[in-house]
């Protein structure tokens, strides 16, 4: 089942800053495979909508945990 966030997600209709191989794993891998490994996914479920920045791209866990970790804690990161 294709990712509930897709029809509004940056990097399922547009695909920013990848080049179209990388965005075509992408969605396969993320968006119409396992959205719960997908980085933006990870912050929309614990944050809301809001939350995910719309250059995130999917695979940047690190980045993702990072702004998780400073929301428990209070924290904006300066993470771009
Ligand atoms: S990139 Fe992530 S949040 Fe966006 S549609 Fe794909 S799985 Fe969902």
């Amino acid at each position: 089942m294709t990712c509930e966030l897709a029809v509004n997600c940056p990097h399922f209709n547009e695909g920013p800053c990848v080049r179209p191989q990388t965005a075509a794993l992408f969605k396969a891998r993320y968006c119409r495979g396992n959205r719960h490994q997908c980085a933006r996914y990870a912050i929309y479920e614990q944050l809301g909508r809001e939350a995910v920045p719309p250059d995130l791209p999917p695979n940047e866990h690190l980045r993702a945990m990072v702004i998780l970790r400073g929301a428990r804690s209070g924290i904006r990161p300066a993470l771009r």
